[in-house]
């Protein structure tokens, strides 16, 4: 038979359930250097491994 979970048994095993801080690198442009999310293109100015540009406002491609 199984019991019943406890108010308090649920609670405590959700408690353990936290959204963990993203993950950010620094961007690889030296001119640039705002912490952006590893393996993506910088939304602040399109860089990607040092080179690689696209530009943050053309969406289009
Ligand atoms: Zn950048």
């Amino acid at each position: 038979m199984q019991h019943r979970t406890s108010r308090s048994r649920t609670r405590h095993r959700r408690a353990h359930w936290k959204a963990s801080a993203p993950a950010l690198a620094r961007c690889t442009n030296p001119a640039c250097g705002k912490p952006t999310p590893p393996h993506r293109v910088c939304a602040h100015c399109g860089f990607y491994r040092g080179r690689e540009a696209l530009s943050p406002l053309d969406g289009d491609r």
